[in-house]
């Protein structure tokens, strides 16, 4: 990795800002996966150790600009210090004077953390003036700053990009560091035996990870409502599948413009599929979605498929379900891929989102050799050839 890490500085008796990633899902207030927070703390506690003043800043769902109260962080500051068996300070605002005051009663080693950035418009502003004059009011209580957001280091809001323009240094935290090694390594895979298994629903947020995998692969398995996609722009009926207009229009690019690239991609062969109105479920064949049904995994003969290439392959990268695996039995395409990757002895990586969601519920997280923590940003990573934007802004190593 070209860009400076916290092992490239001395951070003792230094404030630092820390961007963590601590989106976590939410129900009724109560924490309902805390993985974010556990990978955030191997830099943490370097800071600590290092004896810096750790400033934690971090956003919490889309409050748009607003206080919401249901997004408040503090839930997260409790499990922080569950987990560090160590207290945090939450202060009840990312700016400002209680942050000033905070800071000014810390000593070395402790841990700080902010409300929700995004309770101020300036966070993710496209005004960049709103944005950068926000992003120097949270560097203002700094000395240095960390990027360890990997889940939101595609993003060029104030906290993740805006705060670099005030401080330095500006280096990566260990979690930043590691999802881009092991990452890049999917990017440098030889083409010989790369495999990339691509579903989910929105086809039109995945055109151009499609375009820059599908030339670099030996391999690319289509599966999830995204195949409805392509099926629907060869003409082929699918029913009442989950499918819109903006993911056709996608799918129709990449067949018109990718031609020569096609013969590496593989679409589902049989799909398992619902009634609307009796609630019947039948495997077809592809080509044999009716109206009035709705296609909502791959078939068995897919899944067999699948999992035998993957199961082979020296590099998988997997992003998407296969299905509507939140509902069985329409997760036997998810789970299916998600075993075959267990099997796998090649280098395999789970790029976040729902299929992270997907691979934790059946238990396999384990089993993979990396697990992203940032959904959209692993996508951007590889769509963008390895380069993120509040990386990118980051101090470069000599
Ligand atoms: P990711 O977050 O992994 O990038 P997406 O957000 O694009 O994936 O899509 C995940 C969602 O797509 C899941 O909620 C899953 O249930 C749904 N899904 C996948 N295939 C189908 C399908 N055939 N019909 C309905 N929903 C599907
Ligand atoms: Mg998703």
């Amino acid at each position: 990795m070209n860009k400076k890490t916290i092992r490239d500085v001395d951070a003792s008796g230094r404030r630092v800002l820390v961007r963590v990633d601590f989106n976590v899902p939410m129900e009724d207030g109560a924490i309902t996966d805390d993985t974010r927070i556990r990978a955030a703390l191997p830099t943490i506690n370097y800071l600590r150790e290092q004896g810096a003043v750790v400033i934690l800043c971090a956003h919490l769902g889309r409050p748009k600009g607003n206080r919401v109260p249901e997004e408040s962080l503090q839930p997260t500051a409790d499990r922080l210090a569950e987990l560090m068996e160590s207290p945090v300070a939450f202060v009840d605002d990312c700016i400002g004077e209680l942050v000033a005051q905070a800071v000014a009663a810390a000593s070395p080693g402790d841990v700080i953390l902010l409300e929700n950035t995004r309770f101020y418009p300036g966070e993710e502003s496209n005004d960049k003036a709103e944005m950068l004059a926000f992003a120097e009011q949270l560097a203002a209580p700094a000395q240095m700053y960390v990027n360890d957001a990997f889940g939101a280091s595609h993003r060029k809001h104030a906290s993740t990009y805006g705060v670099t323009k005030y401080l330095s240094p500006c280096v990566a935290g260990l979690l930043v560091e590691e999802e881009l090694t092991k990452l890049q390594r999917v990017l440098d895979a030889d083409r010989q035996g790369f495999v990339a298994v691509l579903g989910g629903a929105k086809v039109s947020d995945k055109i151009g990870v499609i375009e820059q995998l599908l030339p670099r692969v030996e391999r690319l398995l289509i599966g999830g409502a995204m195949a409805w996609a392509f099926f629907k722009a060869q003409g082929m009926e699918i029913g009442e599948s989950l499918c819109s207009e903006e993911n056709v229009a996608g799918a129709r690019g990449i067949l018109d413009t990718m031609s020569d690239y096609l013969g590496n991609m593989a679409l589902p062969l049989d799909v398992h599929m619902k009634n609307l109105e009796s609630g019947a479920t039948k495997y077809v064949p592809a080509d044999g979605i009716e109206p009035g049904w709705d296609a909502l995994d791959i078939g068995p003969e897919t899944r067999a498929h699948y999992a035998t290439i993957v199961k082979q392959a020296q590099t998988v990268f997997w992003n998407g379900p296969m299905g509507y695996f939140e509902e069985p039995p329409f997760d036997e395409g998810t789970l299916a891929v998600a075993r075959a990757m267990g099997d796998c002895s090649g280098y395999n990586v789970v790029g976040g989102g729902d299929s992270v969601a997907a691979i934790t519920q059946m238990g396999l997280a384990e089993q993979m050799d990396h697990v992203s923590t940032g959904g959209g940003a692993s996508l951007e990573f590889i769509e963008n050839n390895g380069s993120l934007p509040a990386v990118e802004a980051l101090d470069s190593k000599e």
